[in-house]
């Protein structure tokens, strides 16, 4: 069922504790963990404990968990010491998503001026 663990889902298990992870903060709906593949100094993921398979069908069925992972990765920034950083959603395997679990990318501690929009 939709939200619900998934036995195949790698961040399923980071959120149950049986896959290790550098946690930062867990709140009773969020938890935010460090990538374990760095693209930049501080390179923080922040997932719902409720399994959706991508951003945008978190927030059409739990919006307000949405913007609790918006609201989390703000306060991981702040405890960082980071004014500028970038938010990012990749969502299909064409655009980058290798993980099915709904994430926010915060990256920062570098500068990062080249955009792609
Ligand atoms: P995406 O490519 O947007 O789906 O992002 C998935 C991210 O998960 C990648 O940046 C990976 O480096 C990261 N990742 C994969 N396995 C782990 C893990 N065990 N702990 C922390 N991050 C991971």
């Amino acid at each position: 069922m939709a939200g619900e663990a998934q036995s195949d889902c790698l961040f399923c298990k980071i959120v149950a504790g049986e896959i290790p992870a550098t946690v930062l903060r867990r709140t009773e709906r969020t938890l935010a963990f460090r990538d374990i593949a760095p693209k930049a100094p501080t390179h923080v993921l922040v997932i719902p404990h409720l399994h959706y398979p991508n951003a945008a069908e978190l927030a059409a069925a739990e919006p307000a968990v949405a913007g609790e992972l918006l609201a989390e990765a703000g306060r991981v920034a702040e405890e960082a010491g980071l004014k500028d950083y970038r938010l990012i959603f990749n969502t299909g395997a064409g655009a980058g998503q290798t993980v099915f679990h709904a994430h926010v990318h915060l990256l920062g501690g570098k500068p990062m001026t080249e955009n792609m929009v």
